[in-house]
């Protein structure tokens, strides 16, 4: 049997998510529980959202929802679409087979766009597959390449075709560029336990104003109370002074990521951002002189996770863990055939990237 008060030993997380917290981050999780109503409460959900809002680039303050990355996506899906529409889905990896999964759940003909593994999703393919399609569905960072598509881009190409975009930011919100008004994002979804460094069990949902336009333009309300932002909306508009959401929030969780979004907003993003490019280059280039290629090609490699060709992901795996360090390994399409560092949360150091490559360098 676990005690949970009394975990055994556990490795310093480098994986692709989620991450360790900050000490400060981790004061507030301990807080005692609060009531999810209330003065102090509902300004500091209003903060909150407020915070979220300005680091994604959205006006309109973000959806905040007990849940994960995916439960946010599967809301922005179901508000933004409707069933029998027709979606592009750029075919990244295990995440864009996610994304086209979700789709087809929330009744949407999806069209899978390839792309080479290593490379971001080509924009010209993109474009011809748009054929009176509604949307377009991609992922900015695919987790599993460690590759980042360029969003900017792709939503220019949806919108050329008369279309909206959903991107699926989970694993770069916080830790690259990111514009939801400026880039035409209609709507993001992402979680707060990668580039936010909180812990997991929230989703977050931005709108820019073309996906608030088509989320009122619907026909019918989406088939989910849970998920329909409009509801939400409702709640935030008429029990805004003293219960604006649905739901019982998880109070703690909302206290640590308000505490997390303090320290990454006083920073500033673009400043955290270089910061995490820095990371990720060193970690990178330690990785190539041991021998393990990149996955991504050079000038789309993402900043929160490294992912690196390697003969037997495992025995590395392994090696690491030995030495108190957990890394993950591929996933489709890298699956079995690289390894992951992810660099989020308290480990996102320097000296936690020079450890790991020394303790590689033991076995390579
Ligand atoms: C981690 C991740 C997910 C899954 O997020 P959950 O919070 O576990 O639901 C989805 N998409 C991408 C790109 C991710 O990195």
């Amino acid at each position: 049997m676990v005690d949970p008060r009394k975990l055994p030993e556990m490795p310093a997380l480098m994986i692709a998510g989620p991450g360790e917290l900050h000490e400060e981050d981790l004061e507030a999780l301990g807080h005692q529980v609060i009531a999810h109503y209330g003065d102090v409460w509902t300004e500091l959900h209003r903060q909150v959202i407020g915070q979220l809002g300005t680091l994604l680039g959205a006006a309109d303050p973000p959806y905040l929802i007990p849940g994960t990355g995916t439960m946010a996506l599967d809301a922005a899906v179901a508000n933004v679409f409707e069933p029998g529409q027709r979606v592009v889905v750029a075919g990244t990896g295990f995440f864009g087979t996610r994304l086209r999964e979700v789709a087809e759940a929330h009744g949407l003909a999806a069209t899978v766009v390839p792309v080479e593994t290593g490379a971001a999703a080509d924009t010209s393919r993109v474009a011809e597959a748009m054929d009176r399609a509604h949307g377009l569905l991609t992922v900015q960072v695919e987790t599993a390449t460690g590759v980042r598509h360029p969003v900017e881009e792709l939503a220019a190409v949806a919108h050329g075709a008369g279309a909206a975009i959903v991107v699926d930011a989970i694993a770069s919100a916080g830790g690259e560029r990111l514009d939801v008004d400026g880039w035409g994002i209609d709507a993001l979804a992402t979680g707060t336990q990668k580039g936010l460094e909180a812990p997991p069990g929230l989703g977050i949902v931005a709108l820019g104003p073309g996906g608030r336009a088509r989320i009122e333009a619907r026909s019918r309300p989406p088939s989910s109370w849970y998920l329909d932002l409009m509801r939400w909306d409702h709640y935030r508009e008429e029990w805004g002074a003293w219960h604006p959401h649905p739901v019982t929030m998880p109070t703690n969780l909302v206290l640590a990521l308000g505490s997390s979004l303090n320290r990454l907003l006083e920073r500033g993003i673009e400043s955290v951002v270089a910061t995490r490019a820095g990371l990720a280059r060193r970690c990178r280039d330690g990785l190539r002189a041991l021998g393990l290629e990149p996955v991504p090609r050079p000038g789309v490699e993402a900043n929160l996770v490294v992912a690196a060709w390697a003969d037997d992901p495992a025995a590395l795996q392994n090696h690491l863990l030995r030495r108190g360090i957990m890394v993950s390994g591929g996933l489709e399409p890298t699956a079995g055939k690289a390894i992951r560092v992810g660099l989020m949360g308290r480990t996102a150091t320097e000296d936690m990237v020079d450890r790991l490559l020394t303790h590689l360098a033991e076995v390579l």
